[in-house]
C-alpha cells in the first residue's frame, strides 16, 4: 500500500484502511507518530494548488481540516 506524507509529523507513514462495519469513513493512520484521522470521502474537494480532486476532509480528535496528499497543504475546515 502506498504511504503518504503524514499531516502531523511529515514522515511518509500515512496509510488508510476501511472498516465498513465500524464506520463509513476511511480511517487514516500514521505508522510513525500514530496520528489517526477519519476521512469523509464524499466531502473530498478539488485542491486549488494541484487542480486535482485530492483535498481530503479529515476529522481527528474533534478538529477538522482539509489535507492534500499531493502538495501537503493542510487547511482548517468547518465541522
Ligand atoms: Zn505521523
Ligand atoms: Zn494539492
Amino acid at each position: 500500500m502506498t504511504e503518504h506524507v503524514c499531516p502531523s509529523c511529515n514522515e511518509k507513514g500515512f496509510t488508510w484502511s476501511l472498516d465498513e462495519e465500524a464506520s463509513a469513513n476511511i480511517i487514516w493512520y500514521c505508522t510513525v507518530c500514530k496520528f489517526r484521522a477519519e476521512e469523509k470521502e464524499d466531502l473530498e474537494s478539488m485542491c486549488l494548488q494541484c487542480n486535482i480532486k485530492n483535498n481530503m476532509y479529515l476529522e481527528s480528535g474533534g478538529s477538522y481540516f482539509r489535507y492534500c496528499t499531493e502538495c501537503k497543504t493542510k487547511t482548517e475546515a468547518d465541522p
